[in-house]
């Protein structure tokens, strides 16, 4: 932990009521004064999944997961939470723990890696740009030990390729997954799974963050927060702006009819949810019974037998934020270098709509940046996004969403975070020069004036 809270050493009665009637708080409200009931008892942290006792049966290994921590209900102190733990969510995390930041990674779903593994979309793109790599880093590493482990192939990054996606990197979304997991442990990252925030207050130190998962309520102190959920969800629930098109992108289902879907080799068939929407539980459920109906009837009218099919549909667009700034599709397009740019992006503009998508390429040489300040909620401290969610037009958007990108700002993300949470300050008042020098020294390609 960077630095301890004040008068965190002090003891206090367990944790009280977890959910408030005001489930969310509007960031004009006065601040919440610290509640000196605080559970100060410090949560130890023992995994849920902790060093297991591999014992050798007849015909099988069992792993024995240990839980010491059978309490419901525990109260935390972080530095870092990070929101999400999808394609950008475990990138920022990985980057926080590694700049010595305590961090927990709150993920709803069973696994790490989003829309790359649960969405099955396991074919990155894009980390090179006109012949050469622009966007490395932690993304890259986790991309790059996944086809190593598996024995895949990289594309040729030096040569510029006929069609964009030949330049994207078939993944193997399970492998990936456990790297994720394995890259966040040793990075002294804390993972908590199948939770969620339902209260976040301000707090004079930063947030209050009030989680529910199956059999558990978590109360989450913490400087800073990196939203990661794709559609900005805390950013919603604070009330800051977010922005959403009547008709958003189709999300689509994934599967494979008829031969086997081999993992970091091939794609996945896509079957486009028209409508689909990630914005609560029951949208998600519509989309996701939706999309598994039109691959039953796929089944039944094709004749072929299902091989693989993902656990939910992986949603293209919902939620971006209003960001101190926006980068639109001009500034995409024409390659605009932020003065605070953290990260490259490369990729057509691609909307797909329900006629289908016709991506628009760069023109040669173009590469656009992302703006530290298109990541911080317009008005907001201690509080930064990562992902798909970024402050953008819709045409921007279309292009900045894609992996690669997403991991980039979930690199700097992690940086700006880690440093402001170090510093006592909010990501935005990190000198950009140390946020560079940070990302630099792990491995991230920052953009330059030529
Ligand atoms: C069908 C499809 C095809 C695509 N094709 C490509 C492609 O070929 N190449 C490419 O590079 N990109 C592609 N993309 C785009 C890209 O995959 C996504 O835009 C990108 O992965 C989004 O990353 P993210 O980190 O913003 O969100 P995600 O990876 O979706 O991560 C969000 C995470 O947050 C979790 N979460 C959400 N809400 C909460 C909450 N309240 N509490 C806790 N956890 C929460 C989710 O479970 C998830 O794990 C495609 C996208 C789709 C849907």
């Amino acid at each position: 932990m960077l630095a301890s809270w004040p008068g965190s050493s002090k003891k206090s009665k367990k944790c009280g009521k977890l959910i408030e009637q005001d489930a969310a708080v509007h960031p004009e409200a006065p601040m919440k004064k610290q509640d000196p009931s605080w559970n100060r008892r410090h949560f130890l942290q023992s995994s849920l999944i902790g060093a297991g006792a591999v014992i050798a049966s007849t015909n099988e290994t069992t792993v024995a997961a240990e839980s010491d921590s059978k309490e419901p209900e525990l109260t935390q102190e972080v530095d870092v939470l990070v929101v999400g733990g999808g394609t950008a969510g475990t990138v920022a995390a990985i980057q926080a723990g590694r700049l010595g930041a305590k961090t927990l990674l709150l993920e709803r779903n069973s696994q790490l890696g989003g829309t790359m593994t649960t969405g099955g979309v396991a074919f990155p793109g894009l980390f090179d740009a006109w012949g050469k790599q622009v966007i490395a880093g932690i993304g890259w590493e986790l991309v790059k030990e996944s086809v190593e482990l598996d024995g895949g192939e990289f594309p040729n990054f030096a040569k510029v390729p006929q069609r964009h996606w030949h330049n994207q990197v078939f993944t193997n979304q399970f492998l990936y997954a456990l790297l994720c997991e394995e890259k966040c442990v040793a990075a002294g990252v804390e993972i908590a799974y199948y939770e969620f925030p339902q209260v976040v207050t301000r707090v004079e130190q930063g947030w209050q963050v009030d989680c529910a998962g199956f059999g558990t309520k978590r109360r989450i102190l913490c400087r800073q927060i990196i939203d990661c959920t794709g559609g900005a969800e805390v950013v919603g629930m604070l009330g800051f702006n977010r922005l959403r098109e009547e008709e958003r992108q189709p999300g689509s289902f994934l599967y494979m009819l008829g031969e086997a879907h081999e993992p970091g080799r091939n794609q996945i068939h896509r079957i486009y949810v028209h409508g689909a929407d990630s914005t609560n539980s029951r949208t998600a459920t519509e989309a996701n019974l939706a999309g598994r109906k039109s691959i039953l009837e796929k089944v039944r009218q094709d004749k072929k037998r299902l091989m693989h099919l993902q656990p939910e549909t992986g949603f293209r667009e919902s939620y971006r934020i209003e960001g101190e700034t926006m980068v639109t599709v001009n500034d995409y397009t024409t390659g605009r270098l932020f003065d605070d740019a953290i990260s490259y992006a490369f990729y057509p503009v691609d909307l797909h709509t329900r006629e289908g998508v016709k991506p628009q390429p760069l023109k040669p040489g173009v590469v656009p940046t992302i703006p530290l300040r298109a990541l911080i909620p317009k008005g907001s401290r201690n509080l930064i996004v990562a992902g798909r969610c970024v402050s953008s037009d819709r045409l921007a958007n279309s292009g900045l969403r894609v992996q690669a990108s997403c991991m980039g700002m979930g690199q700097a993300a992690g940086v700006a975070a880690a440093l402001a949470a170090k510093a006592g300050t909010t990501p935005l008042e990190v000198p950009l020069t140390e946020i560079h020098e940070r990302l630099r020294e792990h491995g991230q390609i920052v953009p330059e004036k030529a």
